[in-house]
């Protein structure tokens, strides 16, 4: 069997790398039409801020690693047609032209940081980041900076807004929305996060779209914003989002939902013997029981695993999505999985809501740190959402949050958990449970 992988993200190597471990024979082609494959894209605003010291740091495996494997990469190659009808696809690489036939085709070709319809957009120094060449572009230029603008306040955004600073750049934040990560958080939890990067000198402007950038000598200088407001911008990210690349599927002829491809639990598309993963497609939502987007590495790596063993002919099926989610900025680590109180609103879900502090350690113990959770139930009191900031463990009580919304559990279930304790990494009683327990006196139960 000879399976075509298109893309050589997160979604199309660990593809082929899945496929490779169930099955020795099955001939692989990965093409991508970036220099490398195996790197890490969640990796770039770290090397930005020299936490870690290089680009080659984040760049896991080479072309002969995954030859060594018997898989063959094809780097700077641009697949340009797919005929689904007969069964392959056309590449163009070096300016040669090349049809390949496939017997399995994944498309997992990710998405393209989506620009925002503003002047000025063209101007030098003003840069989407995805791929790692565009992250050593950023930094390079970066140097000879003294100011940089970073406009939406996504996770990406936050992320290299902070590694601006790091490296003593005047920094200016912005979004649109009046609060930062509004997919995620809700605007109290962001607000947290908000003052913490003001206390660090950036700049956040919110609920101000940018009408204008610009520019002297053809390089940006200025960004001029919807109340007349300007902000220097020695150099301009666009973090305002990522739309899918469907050019192939639309030419496979897949189905394509509101926002990328649709897929089934087992990765397949509408067309025979065409599978996608990763940015490109829509997974569904575990609590609207409807399609959304879920533009994550885990989601693209678990993706990943599920079409290979579907393709060898494993059981498998990919689970509807949380979202869940932690970032670190600072001192400060954020985290989210499921809905926000607004988002369930906006659903006509009925929040029943209740935010706590608590504390990362015993209270008496040296170095105990403040932990912010907010849990979100429905009217039944079945946990659908929830929020942590701390400086320390929240990825952990996010992951039991998210088993928790996939099981279904209730506010009074999670009350009587077992959790493990000891002074020097919790408190008696998790923060987790004090959330739940406060929320469980909204119920009559
Ligand atoms: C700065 C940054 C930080 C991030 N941080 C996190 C994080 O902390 N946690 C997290 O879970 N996620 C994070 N993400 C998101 C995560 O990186 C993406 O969700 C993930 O990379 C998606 O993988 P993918 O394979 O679907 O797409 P991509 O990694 O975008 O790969 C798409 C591939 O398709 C190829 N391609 C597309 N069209 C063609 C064509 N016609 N011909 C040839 N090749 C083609 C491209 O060259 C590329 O190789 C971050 C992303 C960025 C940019």
């Amino acid at each position: 069997m000879k399976v075509v992988i298109v893309g050589g993200g997160a979604g199309g190597i660990s593809t082929a790398s899945n496929i490779r471990k169930l099955d020795e024979e099955i001939e692989i082609t990965v093409l991508t039409r970036d220099n490398k494959v195996s790197y890490s894209p969640c990796a770039i605003p770290y090397v930005l801020s020299d936490k870690i010291h290089s680009f080659d740091d984040i760049v896991m495996r080479s072309v002969d690693d995954y030859n060594a494997k018997n898989i063959e990469v094809l780097l700077e190659t641009e697949v340009t047609a797919v005929d689904s009808k007969a069964k392959n696809i056309t590449y163009v690489k070096d300016g040669v032209e090349t049809v390949l036939d496939y017997d399995k085709l994944v498309l997992a070709t990710g998405g393209s940081p989506f620009v925002p319809p503003m002047k000025g957009v063209d101007l030098n120094g003003v840069f989407k980041i995805r791929t790692l060449d565009d992250g050593k572009q950023v930094k390079d230029w970066a140097e000879n900076c003294e100011s940089a603008l970073v406009t939406g306040a996504g996770l990406i955004g936050i992320e290299i807004a902070y590694a601006f600073k790091q490296m003593g750049l005047k920094v200016t934040l912005c979004e649109m929305l009046p609060q930062i990560v509004p997919r995620s958080l809700d605007p109290d939890m962001a607000r947290i996060i908000t003052d913490y990067l003001i206390s660090e000198g950036i700049d956040v402007v919110l609920g101000q779209p940018i009408t204008e950038l610009k520019g002297e000598e053809g390089n940006v200088k200025t960004a001029v914003f919807e109340d007349g407001s300007e902000a220097d911008a020695d150099m301009v990210i666009l973090a305002t989002g990522v739309r899918a690349e469907l050019g192939l599927a639309r030419m496979a002829g897949c189905d394509i939902g509101r926002w990328a491809i649709l897929v089934n639990d087992r990765m397949a598309t509408s067309v025979p013997d065409v599978f996608a993963v990763g940015d490109c497609v829509e997974s569904y939502s575990a609590i609207l029981r409807s399609n959304t987007v879920s533009q994550l590495g885990t989601t693209a790596v678990r993706q990943a695993k599920t079409v290979a063993q579907t393709i060898c002919g494993k059981r498998s099926r990919f689970n509807p999505v949380l979202n869940s989610m932690v970032s670190k900025v600072g001192k400060l680590e954020f985290g989210a999985v499921g809905l926000t109180r607004s988002f369930a609103q906006q659903n006509s879900i009925k929040a029943v809501v209740e935010k706590v502090e608590a504390l990362t350690r015993a209270r008496y113990y040296p170095n105990a740190k403040p932990m912010n959770v907010k849990v979100i139930c429905d009217a039944d009191g079945t946990i659908i959402g929830c929020q942590i900031i701390a400086e320390e463990r929240v990825a952990e009580r996010i992951d039991t949050m998210t088993l928790a919304i996939t099981q279904e559990l209730t506010c009074f279930e999670l009350s009587n958990m077992e959790f493990a304790y000891a002074p020097p990494v919790s408190m008696v009683t998790d923060p987790l449970v004090l959330a739940v327990e406060e929320v469980s006196k909204k119920f009559n139960y």
